[in-house]
């Protein structure tokens, strides 16, 4: 699955991966990416960042989120990722400040899908993903990859698991960080947000018709790896104009 020196530029591609809150998406896209040598780029960050935002600037309060004030800073708020060594991954930044490790937190986590259902948000994010993924060799994740941002993205996937597994992951995934939040209530947010991310009006979460599903409740990232091998194989190799033609 490495990518080899006579890679063909031309074999990149993008490879969409949409589903669930804390099924797995990143740690999967994010593994796939880096034997790929490919960029991964977390679109849920962007919008919790933006969340973040609104939230040290008096625009989300309490869960209240003041609509027309947070559209009125969005030109304001700049969006990038940087590299860094000793987590060998990328940390996300707003205005060159570094909110990685405040994006997870429940503060966020309970805001940030009312955030991410206002058009200009959308608008905004969306027009920087498909600048970040123009040259191909991407892999994203989030909720409208594979419809709205990439449609046609040569690969796409649609996570799934079940919500009590996620759970139980973003439950140890806090806990890790050092952030004791009780299982029930992490159940109830991943729930909130699945309905919320299911029945928003723009850009809801929806299997694209030429997604490949993956439910992955019961499946090791070794095995999610093993399984998308001969998928990518496939894919690489159309995308070069014809499988095993070497071009
Ligand atoms: O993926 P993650 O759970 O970090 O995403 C946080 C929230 O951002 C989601 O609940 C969803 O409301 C929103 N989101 C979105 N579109 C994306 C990625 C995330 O609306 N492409």
């Amino acid at each position: 699955m490495h990518s080899s020196p006579n890679s063909s530029p031309t074999r990149r591609i993008v490879i969409a991966v949409d589903g669930f809150s804390s099924c797995g998406k990143s740690t999967f896209a994010r593994l796939l990416a880096a034997r790929l040598g490919y960029i991964f780029i977390d679109t849920g960050a962007m919008y919790r960042a933006v969340t973040c935002y609104g939230i040290d600037h008096g625009a989300v309060q309490d869960g209240r989120i003041d609509r027309e004030r947070l559209i009125g800073m969005l030109d304001d708020i700049d969006i990038s990722f940087r590299f860094n060594p000793a987590r060998g991954a990328s940390d996300i930044y707003v205005n060159g400040v570094c909110v990685e490790d405040r994006i997870r937190g429940i503060e966020v986590s309970d805001a940030v899908s009312r955030v991410s259902r206002i058009p200009e948000v959308r608008a905004k994010l969306v027009a920087l993903q498909q600048r970040m993924g123009a040259e191909k060799g991407v892999v994203m994740d989030g909720r409208d990859i594979g419809t709205v941002v990439f449609p046609d993205a040569e690969l796409k996937l649609y996570m799934t698991a079940d919500p009590k597994i996620r759970a139980r992951r973003r439950y140890l995934e806090l806990r890790a960080r050092g952030e004791e939040v009780p299982e029930e209530e992490i159940e109830r947010n991943i729930r909130e947000r699945d309905e919320a991310d299911l029945h928003r009006a723009i850009s809801p979460l929806r299997k694209a018709p030429d997604a490949i599903e993956l439910d992955n409740s019961h499946m090791t990232l070794e095995e999610q790896m093993a399984w998308i091998e001969p998928i990518l194989a496939e894919r690489t190799a159309a995308a070069a104009g014809g499988a095993g033609n070497g071009k």
